[in-house]
């Protein structure tokens, strides 16, 4: 099927308040621009380099997520470019975010990547860490950045349960913070869910779902 046709089926089935964001990364842009003029306007790339390759070469009204671990010495190169960043995984992070956004004059939205699944490799704050971070004289100096919620990635399994239990923990945090307000802190997005679980996520409250083979086709 064509990616306009994928497109069209994943929109068919997410409710309206569902933001798709259309993971893109290591596809040629004229995938996404394929994409593109089917209407999709939001897509996601994991490498710093590949996202401001694409930027240049594609309409400009295309709004940049960046999904991925990010590593701080490559956040000065993403700023001028990046409209949401997902993986937000550490406090030197967020420090060198807020840094660089500064220096650009620009205040970068953000979510905070929260670790749900069993598996050591993935990267995230646990609850406690969250708690203390935005409890954190530190985070209110934060002038530069805008945390607009949470980002998760559940365990790579087939065990359904397992994934509902993570998503729900996150969705749980969501809602603990849904009340705290900050000047840079206001929790409206909740992002998870991908090609293989993202039905589920929706189930459990995701409002926002990164999906890529299922509307580019496999890696
Ligand atoms: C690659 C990636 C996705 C999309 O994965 P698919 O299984 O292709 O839908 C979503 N989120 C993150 C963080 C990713 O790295």
């Amino acid at each position: 099927m064509s990616i306009a046709q994928n497109l069209q089926n994943i929109l068919a089935e997410l409710p309206t308040e569902v933001t798709l964001v259309a993971v893109s990364k290591t596809k040629p842009v004229g995938d996404i621009l394929q994409a593109y003029q089917a209407g999709q306007r939001i897509f996601g790339e994991n490498k710093v380099q590949e996202m401001t390759d694409k930027y240049e070469q594609l309409p400009k009204d295309i709004q940049w997520h960046m999904i991925g671990h990010l590593q701080t010495n490559k956040v000065k190169y993403l700023i001028p470019y990046v409209s949401l960043i997902h993986g937000v995984d550490s406090l030197k992070l967020l420090q060198e975010i807020n840094r660089q956004a500064a220096r650009f004059d620009k205040k970068i939205n953000c979510l905070i990547q929260v670790h749900i699944a069993q598996e050591e490799t993935k990267f995230g704050f646990d609850a406690a860490e969250i708690e203390r971070l935005l409890h954190s004289d530190e985070f209110k100096s934060f002038q530069n950045i805008q945390v607009s919620g949470f980002m998760g990635m559940a365990t790579f399994t087939d065990n359904q349960s397992q994934i509902k239990a993570e998503f729900t923990a996150l969705k749980n945090i969501f809602d603990q913070y849904k009340n705290l307000i900050l000047p840079n802190f206001k929790a409206e997005i909740l992002s998870m869910g991908m090609s293989g679980d993202y039905a589920l996520a929706v189930q459990c409250g995701s409002n926002m779902v990164r999906i890529g083979s299922s509307i580019f086709g496999t890696r």
